[in-house]
């Protein structure tokens, strides 16, 4: 075999299956610009070598065969398929062919985009839809006449009075990209397939053998030639056989246009290119067909695509380029993204070096391999996305990707929630990529704060280095303030020159360090909230204040403690427990309290604990297997303590009265050194606790157990939060209205009717410091 023998040889073995895949199976194994690439070569080389051209190449026919399963329709006009152009040249070359032929010294064109969907032919019989089919190879195709009736905008019978009496439209289904991109999520949601793209989608829906699947699918048709008309005068061009189709029915496009000369398609191409981004569907290029049928007549055919006609492509949506490797990005609230690096790769009209690949089951449901050959699109300005490998290009090589189980920016352990799609870094308040975002809502309003200092100033004290960690905040000096402020304002373009300004300046950074300073003693719930917990708000940050009484016990507290108090499930257990164990943040923490940091409302665990934490709930708490709350009682009432359980022999621990299953699942549970420890860490941890508490009869000998206070206007020190604190520490309850059940009102300045209510029903009003002395000696 002579050289371009034997390539041309492997060019037709390669696009016959690539053919097959896209046509027959509707899974394209390569982007389109590849297919178009391999297909121009093999056509240099037939012209070329012309005595290598066989009538079964690629080059010379049409689509595939009709899928097996449908009833096959003969198309009584064939169904071609259209001859491509990609250069200004290949268009005047094309004009010029049409003009020489046609003998004539300039022609008009109708253009139209080139719709991406696939090929349709409908036909009516007096007025009525009776039969619809694929084009297939052109001569046969496949009878979709019921999957066609469920498609919308189809006319299932022509409007209009003077129909035709056989009348054969020829057009594209499509599917929309919004409606393709609803669809995929709505795939993604079933754990279903992904469809590569929206011509994909819509060739995938239409050619469904069951009509009802179809009818789910969002596809539309647009009518664009008609091939044969009896009844009614043929028009003498082709836009007016479009906008007959119009008047009968049939979506039309508006982007059509009729034009003169290569100048006029050229015109036409770059303008429609400047709107191909920003369209509901997809096009491949423009199509420019000679718009007098009779002259379309005199042009004729080639083997698979009229003379007549050609398509002008537009840069593919879809290229090949190589995975280089799979890299993790963290993002302002520590959500770890993996993001395909990529061969450079021009696509969709811009040069693509990386895309995001969301989160780890996405790589795996994608099934990407570093170093895989992958399919890149990018359609309109939408974000380019990774579709899919090509695997007949996969090499043994290939690396799978493994999440990292440490943060790249702070070297935190990594924590993927379950049921969560996204891993996220555990070390918020060190991580470089959180830092900002961690401190800003440290500084909040709800959370320290700390008045003046907005996220600008944050940002810059970061971006300059006063600030690393949140501790920082506390050793800054005026100094720092004004030096970072100038630096931000030369930055950002702002020159404040008087002396007059300098002053408000030191006045400015005067207040910041005094609001710092004053925000060194929240109550303890609000401390907790601006940590910056996943899940942990202000109020379960005060369930942990109320139960736990203090920083020290809340962030030693082992996961099955959380889990025992009110409002904490077993997500909000796990992510305290996560967020407390990164050394990172034990680091944080213990940097807080040397700054000075403290809640001011802390006390003494609460006395009720002791139920809380009883043997038996403490064991229903651990998840061990099978073992419930009752089964969990019935151990209790056999073992002494946690630490006791896990001292017991083999033979002691067969010896327990426990259903065989829930006896096994303990076995296994404490065949375990790291669950033994933390049993006897648990016991440990709860015995301190229980010993800080008060015991359970001195609860009622809280100052003031059972009162119920309303609080109304400012208060000359306390906040709100602050006196309910200290309200709720002593054993009372704060209520939002006054009623006959309201002990006493404590009202500041500006009360308003709560006030008036109370002096009405006669309830004991109070101030501050009124407040004061019955918090020390009690109601
Ligand atoms: P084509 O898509 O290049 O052109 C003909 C088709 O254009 C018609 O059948 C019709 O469906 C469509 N069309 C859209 N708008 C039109 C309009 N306004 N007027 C007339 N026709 C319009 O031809 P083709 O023969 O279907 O196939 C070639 C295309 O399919 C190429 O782009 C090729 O890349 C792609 N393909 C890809 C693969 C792959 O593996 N990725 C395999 C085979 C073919």
């Amino acid at each position: 075999m002579t050289r371009p023998e034997q390539r041309a040889f492997e060019l037709r073995e390669q696009l016959e299956r690539y053919a097959y895949a896209y046509y027959v199976l509707d899974a394209p194994e390569v982007p389109d610009a590849e297919y178009d690439r391999l297909f121009g070569e093999l056509e240099a080389i037939e012209r070329e070598h012309p005595e290598l051209l066989a009538p079964d190449s690629p080059t010379q026919r049409v689509g595939g065969a009709p899928r097996e399963g449908f009833v096959q329709v003969t198309h009584k006009v064939p169904m071609l398929s259209l001859g491509n152009a990609f250069t200004d040249e290949d268009i005047v070359a094309f004009d010029r062919r049409c003009r020489e032929t046609l003998d004539v010294a300039s022609v008009e064109y109708a253009t139209e985009p080139k719709f991406d969907g696939l090929a349709i032919s409908l036909h009516y019989e007096n007025g009525y839809f009776v039969q619809g089919a694929t084009r297939g190879d052109g001569f046969t195709g496949e009878d979709v006449t019921a999957n066609l009736r469920t498609v919308g905008n189809i006319p299932l019978r022509l409007r209009g009075k003077d129909l035709p009496s056989v009348l054969e439209v020829r057009g594209e289904v499509l599917m929309l990209r919004r409606d393709f991109n609803a669809l995929n999520e709505r795939q993604l949601a079933a754990g279903e397939k992904l469809f590569v793209n929206p011509r994909n989608a819509a060739a995938g829906s239409l050619r469904q053998l069951d009509p009802r699947m179809t009818a789910k699918r969002p596809l539309r048709f647009f009518a664009y030639s008609l091939a044969q008309v009896d009844g009614v005068p043929m028009p003498a061009t082709h836009s007016e056989s479009l906008a007959m189709l119009a008047t009968w029915g049939f979506s039309v496009t508006d982007l059509r246009a009729v034009v003169r000369g290569a100048d006029g398609l050229l015109g036409y191409y770059r303008e429609v290119g400047e709107r191909r981004a920003l369209l509901p569907f997809d096009i491949d290029g423009v199509v420019y067909k000679v718009n007098a049928l009779a002259q379309q007549a005199e042009l004729g055919f080639v083997s698979r695509a009229p003379r007549f006609a050609v398509a002008h492509k537009y840069p593919a949506q879809e290229e090949m380029t190589e995975l280089l490797d799979i890299e993790v990005q963290v993002g302002r609230t520590g959500a770890i993204t993996p993001v395909a690096r990529l061969k450079p790769v021009f696509v969709g009209g811009v040069t693509v070096t990386n895309a995001t690949l969301h989160n780890e089951d996405e790589v795996r449901r994608k099934d990407l391999r570093i170093g895989d050959t992958v399919i890149v699109r990018r359609a309109g300005d939408v974000i380019p996305e990774v579709v899919a490998p090509v695997l007949e290009r996969r090499s043994a090589d290939v690396r799978t990707f493994v999440m990292p189980t440490q943060c790249p920016v702070c070297g935190s352990h990594i924590v993927r929630e379950e049921g969560e799609a996204v891993a996220r870094c555990s070390g918020g308040l060190v991580c470089g990529a959180q830092r900002k975002a961690a401190i800003i809502h440290f500084a909040g309003r709800r959370m320290m704060d700390i008045d003046g200092l907005g996220e600008r100033y944050i940002e810059s004290l970061v971006d300059f280095g006063y600030v690393n960690r949140i501790a920082d905040l506390y050793s800054l000096k005026l100094e720092d303030l004004l030096e970072m402020k100038r630096r931000a304002d030369e930055r950002d373009g702002i020159t404040p020159e008087t002396v007059q300004q300098g002053k408000i300046a030191t006045k400015w950074a005067e207040n910041i360090i005094d609001a710092i300073s004053a925000s060194k003693h929240p109550p303890l719930a609000r401390l907790l909230f601006a940590l910056g917990i996943r899940h942990v708000g202000e109020s379960t940050g005060k369930t942990l204040a109320d139960w736990l009484g203090s920083l020290e016990f809340v962030r030693r507290a082992p996961r099955a403690v959380f889990a025992v108090l009110p409002d904490i499930g077993g997500v909000v257990a796990e992510s305290l427990y996560e967020f407390f164990i990164e050394p990172n943040n034990e680091r944080v923490l213990d940097e807080l309290v040397r700054a000075g940091v403290s809640a001011s409302d802390e006390h003494a665990p609460s006395a009720k604990l002791a139920q809380r934490i009883a043997l038996p709930e403490l064991l229903a708490s651990l998840g061990i297997a099978k073992l419930t709350a009752t089964r969990a009682q019935q151990l209790a009432a056999q073992v002494k303590s946690l630490t006791a359980l896990a001292d017991l022999t083999p033979i002691e621990r067969a010896a327990l009265d426990l259903p065989a299953e829930v006896s096994t699942s303990l076995a296994e549970w404490l065949s375990h050194e790291q669950n033994i420890a933390q049993i006897k860490a648990l016991d440990r941890y709860c015995a301190t606790l229980l010993a800080a508490a008060p015991s359970q009869d001195s609860d009622a000998a809280l100052p003031l157990t059972d009162k119920t206070f309303v609080l109304t206007g400012t208060l000359p020190t306390l906040s709100r939060d602050e006196a309910t604190a200290l309200i709720e520490a002593a054993g009372g309850k704060v209520s939002g209205s006054v009623s006959k059940k309201t002990h006493y009102v404590v009202a500041g300045a500006e009360a308003g009717s709560k006030l008036e209510k109370a002096q009405q029903l006669g309830i004991t009003v109070l101030d501050e410091e009124g407040l004061r002395t019955l918090l020390t000696q009690g109601g």
